[in-house]
């Protein structure tokens, strides 16, 4: 479905993408790991269109899309949920969820649908849909940004660090989700520095470092990589995946 070939994306004289490739199949959950820095963020945003990369090749279901603008790419069927959240604080759970589906305006009916599906789906969100989107917990406010998301029925979603910032217990929640959307055969770009968590629920992940992937392969084999292991689980991580 995405083929990143050989991207380098510059802030300035600054490299911070060196020829990353990366593929996600249909149905795929794939993970991409790395440290603060690595590069995660400057990818994703390539991807959606938001930077321009300077060299490489972008397609999407078979199609170049490195040179379109984020407003061509979205109804082209890739939905974000970006660092942070990015919710409108200042609208309410109801209008979040209907600025998703945006680029489906004229179709009413659809809109009213999916809205209803996804405060199904979520009934703290139906519990809150009057509410400003800004009073919610740091848990509901990623649910709020996963579901606007899915409000433009995507082909390919991408999240960049959903944990960011959340409780242990909320974001064993927020990778439950994850997965049952992967169960449903969604297609999933996952961007991560909770590597564990991450790798336990990808088909297949890249590990990012200063810009390059240095390693890729299956979730499961990943976890158990020396390298992978040393890096990003910590010391003593060997024994608590073993077990
Ligand atoms: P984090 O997990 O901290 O978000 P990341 O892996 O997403 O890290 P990026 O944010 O993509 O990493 O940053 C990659 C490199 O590009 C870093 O060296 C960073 O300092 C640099 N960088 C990122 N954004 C900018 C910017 N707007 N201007 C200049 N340099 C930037």
């Amino acid at each position: 479905m995405l083929t990143v070939k050989s991207i380098h994306t510059y802030y300035g004289n600054i490299h911070a993408l060196k020829g990353v490739s990366l593929h996600v199949g249909n149905g795929e959950l794939v993970t991409l790991i790395g440290a603060n820095g690595a590069g995660k963020s400057t990818l994703v945003n390539t991807i959606c269109g938001l930077i321009q990369p300077r060299k490489g090749v972008i397609e999407f279901q078979g199609k170049p899309i490195q040179s379109l603008p984020p407003e061509s790419i979205v109804p082209k069927g890739i939905a974000l949920v970006p660092e942070g959240r990015q919710i409108f604080a200042t609208l309410t759970v109801e209008a979040n969820l209907q600025m998703g589906g945006y680029i489906h305006r004229h179709k009413r009916e659809q809109i009213q649908e999916d809205l209803h599906r996804m405060l199904e789906r979520f009934p703290i969100l139906n519990e809150r849909r009057q509410q400003l989107a800004g009073t919610l917990s740091g848990g509901e406010q990623q649910m709020l940004a996963i579901s606007r998301a899915l409000m433009s029925r995507p082909q390919l979603l991408v999240l960049d660090e959903p944990s960011m910032g959340l409780a242990p217990l909320i974001t064993k929640e927020i990778f439950k989700i994850i997965q049952e959307l992967r169960e449903e055969g969604r297609t999933i770009l996952l961007i991560e520095q909770n590597a564990r968590a991450a790798l336990n629920i990808a088909d297949r992940g890249y590990v990012l470092e200063t810009g390059k992937v240095v390693l890729q392969g299956e979730g499961t084999m990943l976890l158990q990589h020396q390298e992978v292991q040393r890096a990003y689980l910590g010391k003593g991580a060997k024994q608590i995946v073993d077990a």
